[in-house]
């Protein structure tokens, strides 16, 4: 048993195929915020949409919001580009979590890198290793591998039981976006 208070880096895993795993990584940012921690978000996807959330925590304090990965698509000639970008965005992440200048960074729907093996379970296994004590890590993203569970501290799995997409309804404003 962790005594309270006692100050522990922890990695928190948000995956699953229901949603609210963004959302979820979010929340924990504006805690972490209100705490007066420093925060890096990086993105490894994004949107067709700018996102609300891309928009408010350009403005905020405390806070780096990066969004760098390209659009997700998977046709065949536009692949090279877009794990090119992925493995981009994949180095400014490691120099984030390394630098020792946050509190708690976010690697949102960095599962994907993995699911698509642009990087290995070992590379990120590395970098969760290689973070400064104290630094809180959040993960989010589908499919999340059974060697980032294992190495997890906190792991929630979103589960889909209904979601307005199913019924044709397209993404709203300030729900999805
Ligand atoms: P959010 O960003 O709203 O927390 P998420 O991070 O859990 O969602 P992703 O898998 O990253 O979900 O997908 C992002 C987008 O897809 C969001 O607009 C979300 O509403 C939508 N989405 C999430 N789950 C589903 C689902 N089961 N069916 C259809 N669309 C979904
Ligand atoms: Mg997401």
């Amino acid at each position: 048993v962790v005594a309270t208070g006692e100050k522990r880096g922890l990695v928190l895993v948000n995956t699953g195929p229901g949603k609210g795993k963004t959302t979820a990584a979010l929340g924990q940012v504006t805690r972490a915020l209100g705490q007066g921690m420093r925060v890096c978000v990086i993105q490894f996807i994004k949107g067709k949409w700018p996102t609300g959330e891309a928009a408010f925590f350009a403005g905020q304090p405390g806070v780096d919001f990066l969004t760098l990965g390209s659009g997700f698509t998977w046709e065949a000639e536009k692949r090279q580009e877009v794990v090119a970008t992925a493995l981009k965005a994949w180095e400014v992440a490691k120099e984030k979590v390394q630098s020792a200048s946050y509190d708690l960074v976010v690697l949102d729907e960095l599962t994907y890198l993995l699911t698509y093996e642009i990087i290995s379970d070992q590379e990120l296994l590395e970098l969760i290793d290689s973070r400064p004590q104290g630094q809180h890590l959040v993960i989010t993203g589908r499919d999340a591998s059974e060697a980032l569970v294992a190495r997890a501290d906190l792991v929630t799995e979103m589960r889909l039981v209904k979601h307005p997409f199913s019924v044709g309804i397209k993404a709203q404003k300030g729900v999805e976006f």
